[in-house]
């Protein structure tokens, strides 16, 4: 465990679980609701890891948050555990900062089991060293209204090619999206691509610099003519096409500093908390001079991976 998260651990007032079950909702015993509660899972193992509920004053929707999915895109556990301490008025929030612990600590893409983004299409039972992680992760989707999965991509992601640094095959600077609008058996729909947009939007208008403004992008995972047809194994497209949430992948790009990566991700989770209809006390600053966690990172952290997010 480095200092920041030692830190953190301390700051956050919490009252601490330390059972492998997962903490039962207090409203649901009549008692009342913690505003924060930490949880550590797989204790004194390489995959320890930690989860932070915290629960607003009035009820409202369920925001999961899950970073650290790539161990080398720093950008994403360190924008996350900047919410571990949020005070919310309403709704709630779930908060993973490092959920491949192994594959953050080595600063690696991959994790014991492989490349985790691409584990939720496996049975509950697979062999896969990592499956226990995925199986929390999926119950911790089971819970929440909204899923955010924190990334850092190469370059720029454009819809159409506008140059070798911005065009349809990067990741940077995106909020992901498998479909744009998903049929529920009911009839109803989840209008995932109007959420992405305004979340889009609102996190432009707080970008100064356009050509680091976020686009959305849909990979359009289950049509067969797609290009992203790997995502079918992704914690957003387990989120959605399992679990019925809107979930969006919020891709940082590489190409700039860690301290703007985790600005830029900071105003895209804000962005995304606001549109969700979650109010907080105050949310997380979101000038890159605000960012002070970084020293933290390893410098091993920022490796280049070609063209993934
Ligand atoms: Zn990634």
């Amino acid at each position: 465990m480095d200092n920041f998260r030692r830190v953190c651990l301390l700051a956050v007032s919490v009252s601490l679980v330390l059972s492998l079950g997962f903490p039962e909702l207090a409203a649901e015993k009549g008692r009342p609701l913690a505003e924060s509660q930490m949880t550590a899972y797989f204790r004194d193992t390489r995959q320890e890891l930690t989860v932070y509920h915290i629960r607003g004053k009035e009820p409202g929707p369920t925001l999961l948050i899950v970073a650290g999915v790539h161990g080398d895109e720093a950008g994403g556990y360190l924008a996350a555990e900047r919410y571990v301490n949020v005070k919310l008025n309403r709704g709630n929030l779930i908060v993973v900062p490092r959920l491949n612990g192994p594959a953050v600590e080595a600063g690696k893409r991959r994790g014991l089991g492989g490349d985790m983004n691409r584990l939720f299409s496996l049975p509950a039972n697979s062999a896969n060293p990592d499956t226990k992680v995925v199986n929390l992760a999926k119950q911790l989707i089971g819970q929440a209204d909204y899923v955010l999965n924190l990334h850092q991509g190469s370059d720029f992601y454009s819809p159409r090619w506008i140059s070798r640094k911005r065009n349809p095959s990067k990741w940077g600077q995106c909020n992901v999206i498998d479909t744009a609008t998903y049929h529920l058996p009911s009839g109803q729909k989840l209008e995932l691509g109007n959420y992405a947009k305004r979340v889009v939007r609102r996190s432009n208008d707080r970008i100064p610099d356009r050509d680091y403004h976020f686009t959305v992008n849909n990979t359009d995972t289950a049509n067969k003519w797609s290009r992203h047809k790997e995502q079918k194994g992704s914690l957003t497209y387990y989120s959605l096409y399992r679990r019925q949430k809107i979930a969006l992948g919020v891709e940082a790009t590489k190409s700039c500093s860690l301290a703007e990566a985790v600005a830029y991700l900071t105003i895209a989770v804000n962005a995304a908390i606001e549109e969700a209809g979650i109010s907080a006390e105050s949310l997380p600053a979101e000038s890159s001079q605000s960012v002070v966690d970084v020293q933290t990172a390893k410098s091993r952290g920022l490796a280049k991976t070609k063209d993934k997010g």
